[in-house]
């Protein structure tokens, strides 16, 4: 036995749960800024280098070595507090949080403590329903990323059974946003839901601040999820003048959808505890994608027990007011708003507009858009076909080497009528597969509809003389009926007709137009 390691905990029903509790959010995200070097040091940031090819004296703690703060990363450190609705501080420093831990080298990690560079703001989340849910925002503030430990030997890449540990000082020093929210109550169920939205739209967000690669499977945006609940009163209603539950913080959530599982599974654990008559522990867990469950981490620790100290080795950090006010005039178009630009200006419904921004598209689109093609077709090529094989393969549409002007290329072979649907996915193949532009591939592979009008005709005549029947029932007005006609000519030209072309001639050779 080894005690609570392998203990499974009980669960109640999320519904169950949420009859009798009432649940409360606080959700922390850390963003690596994608500034070229590291926060305190020139070393480069690029992601995937051969281990500990990307240290130096000072991001690898070295005695003597001074730390100089890395200007980008303030700038984008106030650009994303501004975008948050924050007040930019006027004056702040770094502090140490000291604790020993084998992937920081210092021996204390370099943050900020009291003194954030920007506080107090909100973000509006849109919910799936379209509800708009305004999460307020405590503070942004700036640190450095910790190195990565690698367990080795053990079945799961996790310490526990590992034979030794190897450390990659690569990421040690990578500039960290970490942007914490106040405690979001009054969702009630809807709490998984408001976090996986409200991760999304400050991925958005930052995505659109051009300040990180915000990939979330590669760690550049990484969530802590804390949750804590509240009793309901005996009629159900949630109180919001008792104090908050005690919450779990589970580390590292690395996909939107394990964001909204493991706040539903901390709910469903945490009404079991509570219904048992235990208090719930204070204390990180671990979200575990296979199984579904969150497991205990480490009993957390209190910020008395860091010792934070204000940064001796570096200058405070004071940002004019016309600094601020510069990188103000710097930023984007807020995203809600320019979804509702670009959806009018698509002419898509509500629905495709939500599919559009779930499949992260918008930008891909508006490429595609701007490079010739029509709004509906960059839709269905980037949310239909692109997002389905990427779903199925388990990776992203950008890694599919197809760009926007290959889109919009491939959308003109089918307006000229040199494609049709099923011929355009065989060319999408084809530049997938590297060979080339969709007019190279379409050339190589002699993909092109047959534009010869004597063999489609002479199609048509030999099908409907094959099926008196449905010719019969065509001509007596059963329109429909002409499908599976159409289905045969499309076949005797092996697929290289218009479909359209080979409707319209079957239903004047029928009389029935
Ligand atoms: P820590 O240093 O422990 O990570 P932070 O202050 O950085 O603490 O983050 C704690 C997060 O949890 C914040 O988003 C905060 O609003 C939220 N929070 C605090 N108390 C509770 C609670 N009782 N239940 C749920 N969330 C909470
Ligand atoms: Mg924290
Ligand atoms: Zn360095």
């Amino acid at each position: 036995m080894t005690g609570t390691a392998t203990a499974v905990d009980e669960v109640v029903d999320y519904d169950e749960a949420l009859r009798r509790y009432d649940p409360v959010l606080g959700l922390e995200v850390h963003v690596e800024l994608n500034t070229a070097t590291k926060m305190f040091c020139g070393c480069a940031t690029a992601f995937g280098a051969d281990p500990n090819t990307q240290v130096c004296p000072v991001c690898l703690g070295l005695p003597g070595a001074l730390p100089v703060v890395n200007e980008r990363a303030v700038e984008s450190a106030i650009r994303i507090g501004l975008a948050l609705n924050c007040q930019i501080a006027q004056w702040c420093r770094f502090a140490r949080k000291n604790y020993f831990y084998p992937d920081m080298p210092k021996n204390f990690q370099t943050s900020q403590y009291d003194e954030p560079i920007a506080f107090e703001g909100h973000l509006d989340v849109e919910l799936e329903d379209g509800e708009v849910f305004r999460v307020l925002i405590e503070r942004a503030h700036m640190e450095e990323d910790t190195g990565k430990s690698l367990h080795i030997g053990g079945a799961t890449g996790r310490i526990h059974g590992a034979d030794h540990s190897l450390v990659d000082y690569n990421r040690a020093g990578i500039p960290l946003i970490e942007i914490v929210t106040k405690p979001v109550t009054g969702v009630g169920e809807r709490a998984p839901e408001v976090a996986r939205a409200y991760v999304a739209a400050l991925r958005e967000l930052l995505r659109a601040l051009q300040v990180s690669d915000v990939r979330m499977e590669q760690g550049s945006l990484r969530c802590d999820a804390n949750v804590s609940l509240r009793a309901r009163a005996v009629d159900g209603q949630a109180q919001d003048d008792v104090p908050l539950g005690t919450r779990t913080e589970t580390k590292n959530v690395n996909s939107l959808r394990s964001v909204e599982r493991a706040v539903r599974f901390e709910i469903s654990r945490q009404a079991a505890v509570l219904d048992a008559g235990r208090p719930v522990v204070q204390e990180t867990r671990h979200w575990h994608e296979d199984t579904g469950v969150t497991t205990s981490g480490r009993v957390k620790s209190d910020a008395e027990d860091y010792r934070y100290f204000p940064e001796p080795d570096l200058v405070p950090v004071a940002p004019s007011r016309e600094t601020v006010a510069q990188l103000r005039a710097t930023l984007p178009e807020p995203p809600g708003l320019r979804r509702k630009r670009l959806q009018g200006d698509w002419g898509y419904s509500d629905l495709e507009m939500r599919d559009v921004v779930n499949a992260g598209a918008v930008e891909l689109i508006e490429e595609t858009v701007d490079a010739g093609a029509t709004p509906a077709a960059a839709r269905k090529w980037w949310t239909g076909e692109l997002a389905r094989r990427a779903n199925a393969e388990g990776r992203s549409v950008e890694d599919f080497g197809v760009t926007p002007s290959h889109i919009a290329e491939l959308d003109g072979l089918v307006r000229s009528g040199r494609l049709n649907d099923s011929m355009a996915r065989q060319v999408l193949d084809g530049v997938m597969g590297g060979e080339g532009t969709p007019t190279e591939v379409a050339d190589a592979r002699g993909l092109t509809l047959v534009q010869d009008e004597g063999a489609l005709e002479a199609a048509v005549d030999k099908v409907i003389a094959a099926n008196p029947d449905v010719a019969e029932k065509v001509r007596g007005g059963k329109v429909q009926a002409a499908g599976a006609l159409i289905g045969q000519v499309m076949k005797e030209m092996r697929g290289q007709a218009d479909a359209g072309k080979a409707r319209q001639l079957i239903l004047d050779r029928l009389g029935a137009a």
